[in-house]
């Protein structure tokens, strides 16, 4: 059943992370299993349409209440905030780009999450530096024909649908001038079809459950209609692109909150029930130091989380903002794991805990949709090309 208003769709997150992830998470992630059931409920809850409109078929919710519910799932395991996260993006891009055949045709089955999507830039010589992808997608006919490989493609088996950035002009200078956005659809779930070779999925630290791939295009035909926006499209995917990774951004951020937050209620949890030196360790003022910091974190990576999504709701330039959040948050959440499993002690270290789970999912945070020194010099960029002024009143805020 799906609740329509935010606050019901949130709610309605959180006790489905609660009663219905949280006890599975650990297994899944262990036995580094693809979470069927938990995505069905996940499609029932409505939650692949969150932010498409009604129009389309979606809940048509606002980023702030995607963000909510980001938090919700990340904290029943991060998993399933990355299953939702390109699929989100994809349908943000269409939305904001696409043509009208495309909206009309593609969205009504995302929003359905019959039709799942996955975004690809990354390649194996090229992740920070996406100017210098050689992925190269070139016309011939009705067609552009894709050759290249790409790398760390998350949701990239099961996705029957992939934005795919590539090169259509590789003489063009600058770069980016020269790239352009495809909707590729492909047979989910199957390593091999014409011109396209998905080798067996990358083993990961953590983040586990989903898949991360490798893409090899060889010689894969997909109509010129597939570009984003159609003919407009060509030549401007790395700028619809960068707009839609602001999206990206700020479920990662969400994520970050989420993680630091149940990394913390477990803390608190711990240390209310721990003994040491004839009281709970709660009562020793080198845990409180420790549990105060982590919410004042908690709490500020919060604000810029929801202030990032409230400016991309507004329609504005978001980069700065998702940017903060992004770092902030993702930051917190790496140390928030180490520090809820230090006030844990030994048992913190224990596979049959989740506290280890939260430390091997965190650091992905800071290096996924965008490293976080490349957020640095996204904030100081548009810090430096604003006028000078009182820097505090140009910042973010609610
Ligand atoms: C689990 C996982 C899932 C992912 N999912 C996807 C996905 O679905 N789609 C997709 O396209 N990509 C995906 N990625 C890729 C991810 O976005 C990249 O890994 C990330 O952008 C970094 O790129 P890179 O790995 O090539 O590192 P590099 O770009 O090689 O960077 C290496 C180091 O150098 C630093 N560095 C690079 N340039 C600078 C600079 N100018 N100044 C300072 N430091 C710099 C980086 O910050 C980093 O610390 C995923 C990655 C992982 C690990």
């Amino acid at each position: 059943m799906q609740a329509d208003a935010p606050r019901d769709l949130v709610t309605a997150v959180r006790a489905f992370a609660e009663d219905e992830v949280m006890p599975v998470a650990d297994d899944l992630d262990e036995a580094d299993t693809y979470p069927d059931e938990l995505v069905g409920r996940m499609r029932d809850l409505g939650l692949f349409g969150i932010t498409i409109p009604r129009s389309y078929g979606g809940l048509g919710h606002d980023l702030i209440t995607y963000c909510r519910v980001v938090i919700e799932l990340t904290r029943g395991w991060m998993s399933l905030a990355g299953i939702l996260n390109s699929h989100i993006v994809t349908a943000w891009m269409i939305d904001a780009f696409g043509t009208p055949e495309q909206k009309s045709r593609l969205l009504p089955a995302m929003a359905a999450g019959e039709l799942r999507a996955a975004i690809s830039l990354t390649e194996p010589q090229a992740g920070s530096d996406l100017q210098a992808i050689a992925t190269t997608a070139r016309r011939d006919g009705d067609d552009f024909v894709i050759d290249g490989e790409k790398m760390w493609c998350t949701n990239g088996l099961r996705a029957g649908l992939i934005a795919l950035l590539a090169k259509t002009d590789p003489q063009v200078r600058p770069p980016h001038h020269g790239m352009t956005v495809f909707l590729v659809e492909k047979q989910p779930g199957v390593h091999d079809q014409p011109g396209l070779h998905i080798p067996p999925l990358l083993e990961k630290l953590g983040y586990r459950g989903l898949e991360g791939t490798r893409l090899v295009w060889n010689g894969f035909r997909t109509p010129a209609a597939s570009v984003l926006g159609g003919e407009a499209g060509v030549g401007v995917g790395f700028r619809q692109f960068m707009a839609g990774l602001e999206v990206g951004r700020i479920n990662v951020a969400a994520r970050g909150v989420g993680l630091a937050s149940i990394a913390l209620e477990r803390a608190i949890d711990h240390a209310r029930r721990r003994h040491a030196f004839g009281r709970p360790i709660a009562d020793h003022q080198a845990i409180r130091l420790k549990l105060a910091d982590l919410a004042t974190r908690l709490a500020a990576a919060r604000l810029l989380t929801l202030d990032a999504a409230a400016c991309k709701d507004r329609g504005e330039r978001a980069d700065l903002q998702a940017g903060m959040a992004k770092l902030f948050a993702t930051e917190l959440a790496v140390d928030a794991a180490l520090e809820s499993m230090r006030i844990h002690g030994g048992i913190g270290y224990l596979k049959r805990l989740d506290i280890e789970r939260y430390y091997r999912d965190a650091p992905l945070l800071a290096i996924g949709e965008g490293t976080n020194e490349i957020q640095r010099l996204i904030i100081a960029r548009r810090l430096l090309e604003q006028d000078t002024g009182v820097v505090s009143e140009r910042l973010p805020a609610i």
